[in-house]
């Protein structure tokens, strides 16, 4: 059997093992410590958000920012429908519905239209949801311009969930950079890991030091423990934080090799008939996160699945693009503004190994297998 390749594994940089030395030197082994509070100084930098919580998660990062929106029971909350479930799952913890809402086709993520059209119509019958969390897929950020235009329109509040986007751009901001909070993963997949962790970000200074108090479980501000209200355990430890000082210097370099990986693939694939490549939307640049291809069975002569066991038969881990929120059994129920352009995503769409310390060999491997799929043979 040949070696696996994986989707997206964790890639160290080598800076990490000093940074986590640093730690247990000075003892900190513990939540919170010098490496947290650099490793947000240096986040707030990389990103341009003046605030940043690191947190246990980029799910503890979301479920923050609509806690401190003041999201609750009763409420519904706007959501993308393609996207990754740690983006939705908070606005069921705290007791609020979720309406979702389709993507483009430029750029996969929410359409503002639809958008538009949800607010419009929620608007007339006194039905406004409280927020709205807008994914930035696979590492391209969504239309933040048109998509903030339409939320100040209803006097709706935006999160972006960032979690697989940083890295990448929209008109020269940083990802995350619209509405009033953004929340950064850096579970063992994205693009940089502390083997699991999250960043809230804003500038709004006032959400973040409510957000910091209720992630250090509400505590007040006295010599003994006083509590107002009930928060939650969700700060960053300080050797977690250690890793990521190590990881997010190599952040730039992430980011060229994830594109190289795409380009590499593409340049291969593009001219096949029936194989499609997850378009880059004119007002940024992505992070290319994970390759995606779409397939067309007719014109490729096989389909999405097949195309995938074939890959897993070559021990090549390959997905499908995320299942939509508004197919869940869970969300079943639960309103959807549209929702066939995210359903073709997710009947067409695979996932490509996209670690950034594949080699030429292992992208060969895979264009070949895909290329083998339609009875053809490369090189
Ligand atoms: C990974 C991811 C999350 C959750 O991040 P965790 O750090 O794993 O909690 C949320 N939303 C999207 C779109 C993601 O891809």
């Amino acid at each position: 059997m040949p070696e696996r390749i994986h989707l997206s594994p964790p890639h160290l940089g080598g800076g990490e093992k000093a940074y986590i030395e640093e730690a247990t030197q000075s003892n900190y082994i513990a939540p919170l410590g010098p490496q947290v509070d650099a490793f947000e100084k240096e986040i707030a930098r990389k990103s341009g958000f003046p605030y940043t919580l690191a947190v246990v998660s980029g799910t503890a990062a979301i479920h923050l920012a609509l806690k401190c929106i003041g999201v609750g029971p009763g409420d519904t909350v706007a959501a993308s429908a393609l996207t990754f479930i740690g983006g939705v799952a908070p606005i069921v913890y705290l007791g609020a519905r979720p309406v979702f809402v389709d993507s483009e086709y430029c750029s996969w993520n929410m359409d503002p239209q639809r958008l538009g059209d949800m607010l419009e119509d929620s608007g007339s019958r006194y039905d406004l949801p409280r927020a709205v969390v807008v994914t930035d897929i696979y590492g391209q950020c969504a239309d933040y311009d048109a998509i903030a235009d339409i939320c100040t329109r209803y006097g709706v509040a935006l999160v972006i969930d960032a979690a697989e986007s940083f890295g990448a751009t929209y008109k020269e901001r940083s990802a995350g950079d619209a509405g009033i909070a953004a929340a950064y993963s850096f579970n063992g997949n994205k693009i940089i890991t502390t083997s699991g962790g999250g960043m809230l970000a804003s500038r709004e200074p006032a959400l973040m030091a409510y957000a910091r108090k209720l992630s250090q479980h509400a505590k007040e501000d006295a010599h003994f423990y006083e509590h107002r209200e009930v928060g939650f355990n969700y700060r960053m430890s300080n050797i977690v934080a250690a890793v990521g000082r190590g990881q997010l210097a190599m952040l730039e370099e992430r980011v060229r090799l994830k594109r190289a990986v795409f380009a590499y693939y593409k340049k291969h694939l593009e001219d096949v008939d029936g194989l499609d490549f997850m378009p880059e939307a004119p007002w940024g640049t992505s992070s290319r996160w994970l390759t995606v291809m779409l397939v067309s069975p007719d014109s490729f002569g096989a389909d999405r699945e097949a195309v995938r066991a074939a890959l897993e038969k070559e021990n090549i881990e390959a997905r499908p693009v995320w299942k939509p929120m508004h197919m869940q059994p869970v969300f079943e129920g639960c309103r959807a503004a549209g929702g066939a352009v995210a359903e073709e995503l997710f009947g067409r769409g695979l996932c490509l190994p996209s670690g950034t310390a594949m080699t030429r060999a292992d992208m060969d491997r895979v264009i070949r297998t895909v290329l083998g799929c339609r009875g053809l043979f490369c090189g």
